[in-house]
């Protein structure tokens, strides 16, 4: 390898849609290193769920821009991400109508194809559902779902065209810093690799890469559960649906279901490597009750499999997009369960703050997920809360 202009750790969504944004962008000389495979850690991982319902304006934007992508992939990209756009139902309480309206308001006011609609709609939309316990629902019909995997190679592949290299089975062991400024990155082997520009890009592995250039990742890595159920007739083709009531989140692979819990469940571990792969059995029964209690016209279902996830999330659940105080090192990680549906607004943005400084982003400015919010006290918080919900609404 010789001595790229940028070097990107992590060949996950988020570093494989950086790459593509700058090689689209005339810069080729970028070389991604993945330790493992594109696309095999969280993003291989992912639900996919692809929607634009957010209380912090800047995130909902970023899911506005994607979803484009998403969109248009083969166009693009060159290759399908696996979207199927089968729109997006969010259902919520009475106790969070009012930050529900406020919020699908400022959607609109972004541009987002969103809007409230009533019990009736969404009876249609999920005939299988009781509906009784919401007091409104917003509807996107742009939304939807793609496959994680798919969407990092789609990137991958494009990048490789336009010049990128994507290097897998090299990790990054360090990342060299001369004077303030980055000068390349050793790899686990030991030889080193000169360049002026580096992207750590590697979740909730980049904070050991980082920790000892004397900055400290506000990272955490948590464990997520989900469980796919066999609904044991065919439902048709209905709509990812976010159950603010009982907190969970559904969305069809195939004929089958899978069930995310929403409700705080999800829990620090002290390894990002080590995690179970199935989930489990307290996860699996909080998941029946809920899904039992929404879905009582699906008559015969039973729990087909089980999976887990690793998630690298910050104290505002928001990631960090952003520039660091070392000359030429930049970090996209920290994006706390919701990072695959913004990836491609994702490597714009970074592309745009490597080669400008600032934004492209239509209404998200270039400060907006920097580094620095959290010592600066001014966490990315939802400007709509919800009550009892994660802070990723
Ligand atoms: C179960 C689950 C469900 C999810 N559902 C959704 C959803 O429905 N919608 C949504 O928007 N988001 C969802 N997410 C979140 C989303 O998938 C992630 O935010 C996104 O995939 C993260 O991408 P990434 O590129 O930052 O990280 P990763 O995909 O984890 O990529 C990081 C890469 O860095 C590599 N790496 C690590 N250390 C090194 C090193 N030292 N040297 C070289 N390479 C290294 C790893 O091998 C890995 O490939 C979900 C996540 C999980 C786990």
């Amino acid at each position: 390898m010789s001595s790229p202009d940028v070097v990107i750790v992590g060949a996950g969504v988020e570093g494989t849609s950086i790459a593509y944004a700058l090689a689209s962008r005339g810069t080729a000389d970028v070389t991604v290193l993945d330790r493992d495979a594109i696309g095999s850690g969280g993003t291989g991982r992912s639900a996919g769920i692809v929607r634009c319902h957010y209380g912090v304006p800047e995130v909902a934007a970023l899911a506005r821009e994607s979803l484009e992508v998403f969109q248009h992939a083969e166009e693009i990209l060159g290759a399908s991400v696996d979207f199927e756009q089968v729109g997006y139902l969010v259902g919520i309480g009475e106790d969070n109508l009012a930050p529900f309206r406020a919020s699908v308001a400022a959607q609109q006011t972004l541009g987002i194809d969103t809007g409230e609609i009533g019990h009736a709609e969404a009876a249609a939309l999920w005939p299988v559902a009781h509906l009784d316990d919401f007091a409104s629902f917003a509807y996107e019909p742009r939304g939807g779902y793609a496959d994680g995997y798919a969407t990092a190679h789609a990137f991958a592949g494009a990048a490789r065209r336009l010049g990128a290299s994507i290097t897998q089975g090299t990790a990054v062991a360090s990342v060299e810093v001369s004077g303030g400024r980055v000068t390349g990155v050793t790899l686990a082997d030991g030889t080193t690799l000169a360049t002026p520009t580096v992207v750590v890009a590697a979740s909730a592995w980049s904070v050991p890469l980082l920790a000892p250039l004397g900055i400290d990742l506000p990272i955490t890595p948590y464990l997520v559960q989900e469980v796919l159920i066999d609904p044991g007739q065919d439902l048709g083709a209905r709509p990812v649906f976010s159950d603010m009531v009982s907190k969970q989140y559904v969305h069809q692979r195939g004929h089958e279901l899978l069930f995310g819990d929403s409700g705080g469940f999800e829990r620090p571990i002290p390894d990002p490597d080590r995690f179970p792969s199935h989930a489990e059995d307290a996860a699996i029964e909080r998941c029946a009750e809920k899904a039992m209690h929404r879905f009582p016209g699906i008559e015969d279902p039973s729990v087909k499999t089980t999976s887990t996830g690793m998630i690298d999330v910050t104290p505002d659940w928001n990631p960090i997009i952003s520039a660091t105080p070392i000359n030429g090192l930049y970090v996209a990680a920290g994006f706390s369960g919701h990072g695959f549906k913004i990836a491609p607004a994702v490597g714009r943005l970074m592309a745009d703050l490597i080669l400008d400084g600032t934004s492209s982003v239509p209404d998200v400015p270039a400060e907006t997920f920097r580094f620095s919010r959290y010592e600066e006290g001014s966490p990315l918080l939802s400007k709509y809360p919800y009550v009892g919900a994660s802070k990723i609404r």
